[in-house]
């Protein structure tokens, strides 16, 4: 135990926050290197939301997304690090260390940032039910594959929308463009209608499920039917640890890492969404590997732990 102003807080190797695919495989890889590995996680993993996903390498015939999260921390406890079901308030540094506050208090050499994205939604009560579902969906690179010739919709402001309907083109000729900013066509970019693809202006908040499909009231009060939504209308990255404690970040707001996912501040790592536009379980897993090696050699670097 170490003292901190008047609290005593736990000291550890290293401080992970947030237990999605990048948290969960990053405290495996540190705890199978004998650190000392505390992980806080608020429980709002995107995985979650996942109905089943069939890109994830390993399992040809899919897993959901609770399944595979149940597995990771079955797998990261079993390594020897603790999981606690804690959302972190604050981090600061003190010297060369950081102390993360929250329900409990601990002072870490190395901290890992894997807090991920939240995506922006049409405000509507049904969100939740409609992914499960797959009336909307979030990811074409996840599961454009499932919408093969199927009616799809891009809802989102027309330029942004357009960017994704051109790629789900790739699945399908019915794709329509929801224009949630009233345009209806992109000045200057002959791809889109060279494309076939159809654009309205929605009422984004007036999407609803109708059976297995999403329903939505355009602006000239007809309304349209589709087997999937597709949202196009960004995200909030979690990177606000990091930049109040002196990483940097790109326009969109990922946290900006090296090769070796280190942030700009000494001892300060950033993995999964949170650091890159492909929101990919694979590229989650890949980050964890690389930041836990680095920060194991990092915390090697001021004190070495040798087996007797
Ligand atoms: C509907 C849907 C379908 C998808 N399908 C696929 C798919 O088929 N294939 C694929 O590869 N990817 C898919 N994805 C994307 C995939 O879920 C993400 O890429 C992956 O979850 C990113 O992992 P992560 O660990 O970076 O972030 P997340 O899994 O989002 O985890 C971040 C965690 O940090 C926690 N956190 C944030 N702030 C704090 C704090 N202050 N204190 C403690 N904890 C905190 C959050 O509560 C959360 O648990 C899908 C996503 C969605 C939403």
């Amino acid at each position: 135990m170490a003292e901190h102003g008047h609290r005593r807080c736990e000291q550890i190797d290293c401080l992970i926050v947030g237990g999605g695919p990048a948290g969960l495989a990053a405290a495996t890889y540190l705890g199978r290197f004998r650190r000392r590995v505390v992980l806080f996680d608020a429980g709002e993993s995107r995985a979650r939301l996942i109905p089943i996903t069939r890109n994830c390498p390993g399992f040809p015939n899919g897993i959901s997304g609770a399944d595979l999260l149940s597995r990771l921390r079955q797998q990261a406890s079993l390594s020897g690090a603790e999981l606690r079901d804690e959302a972190v308030q604050d981090i600061h540094r003190d010297g060369t260390e950081f102390v993360a506050t929250g329900p409990t208090t601990v002072r870490a050499r190395a901290v890992l940032l894997a807090t991920g994205v939240v995506d922006t939604l049409p405000d509507i009560p049904l969100a939740t039910d409609m992914i499960r579902a797959g009336t909307m969906r979030l990811c074409p690179i996840c599961d454009g594959y499932e919408v093969t010739d199927k009616r799809v919709a891009v809802m989102g402001p027309a330029k942004e929308a357009a960017k994704k309907a051109l790629f789900m083109r790739i699945y399908t000729h019915d794709v329509t463009v929801l224009a949630t900013d009233g345009q209806r066509g992109i000045d200057g970019c002959p791809t889109v209608p060279e494309a076939g693809i159809r654009f309205a202006a929605c009422i984004p908040n007036s999407l609803r499920p109708l059976g297995e499909y999403a329903v939505v009231l355009l602006s000239d009060g007809t309304t349209s039917t589709f087997d999937s939504v597709y949202p196009a209308m960004g995200c909030k990255t979690g990177a606000k640890f990091g930049t109040d404690l002196g990483a940097t970040c790109d326009d969109p707001g990922y946290l900006i890492v090296d090769a070796h996912q280190r942030t700009l501040v000494p001892g300060l790592y950033a993995a999964g969404d949170v650091v890159n536009e492909i929101n990919q379980i694979a590229v989650a897993f890949g980050h964890a590997a690389i930041a836990a090696t680095d920060i194991h050699n990092h915390l090697a670097e001021t004190s070495h732990s040798f087996r007797h």
